[in-house]
């Protein structure tokens, strides 16, 4: 029966199973499924990077921010912020600036967790959420990556590009924060207070 029904709702899209029951369906054949897939990618996702998105990562953070809070699980945002960017896309150009974007993401991408979220948070401002993972972890982690686009210089065409960056780190632990809001601008002021004291560094809300 479930065959039959299957074959004939592809034909009519609606299927009376008695006088009381109608069975309605939609059916979506592979063209359609990637189409749907590309509208969800460019929705989420950053066109520069290819990471997640500012509208993204907001919906990520609040959700990620009541569970933690609900289950006391340490919640751990890092912000990071490229040091003087307007003078590499003054020396090498905006398309070398573009490229030095996009070798940030992949860094950060491929030195963190799966579950962890990296997103664009801005023109060269990056935010990732590091799930269940407390102040101590979150701090090692932003240095290790510091440390690697110190020593890394990005490519572009013959050129080397020297990056550094900075970074603010809160932790959400024990109900430290009321709100995401807040824990937001407890890591933005931790990155303003990096760039304050010199750049290339890490605080710690
Ligand atoms: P600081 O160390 O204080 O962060 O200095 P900065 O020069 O990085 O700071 P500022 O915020 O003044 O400049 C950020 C620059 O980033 C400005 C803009 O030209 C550049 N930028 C923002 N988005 C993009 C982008 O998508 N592509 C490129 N190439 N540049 C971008
Ligand atoms: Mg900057
Ligand atoms: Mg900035």
């Amino acid at each position: 029966l479930f065959i039959n029904l299957i074959k004939k709702k592809r034909k009519r899209g609606i299927q009376e199973i008695s006088s009381s029951t109608i069975f309605k369906f939609a059916y979506q054949d592979n063209v359609e499924n990637v189409f749907h897939k590309e509208l969800y990618k460019m929705a989420v996702l950053d066109a520069v990077t290819g990471i997640y998105n500012k509208r993204f990562f907001l919906d990520r953070l609040k959700e990620e921010f009541s569970h933690a809070k609900r289950f006391n699980i340490p919640l751990s945002l890092l912000m990071m912020d490229v040091d003087f960017f307007k003078k590499v896309n003054d020396t090498h150009g905006h398309l070398a600036g573009d490229c030095a974007l996009a070798y940030l993401a992949k860094t950060l991408k491929d030195m963190v967790r799966g579950e962890d979220i990296v997103a664009r948070y801005g023109g060269e401002e990056f935010s990732v959420i590091l799930r269940g993972t407390p102040r101590k972890g979150a701090h090692l982690l932003a240095e290790r990556i510091r440390k690697q686009v110190e020593t890394h210089p990005c490519a572009f065409e013959d050129k080397k590009m020297p990056l550094t960056i900075s970074f603010g780190v809160a932790t959400l632990d024990s109900g430290n924060y009321k709100t995401y809001e807040a824990f937001i601008e407890a890591s933005d002021k931790a990155l303003y207070t990096s760039k304050h004291e010199g750049r290339n560094r890490t605080t710690m809300a």
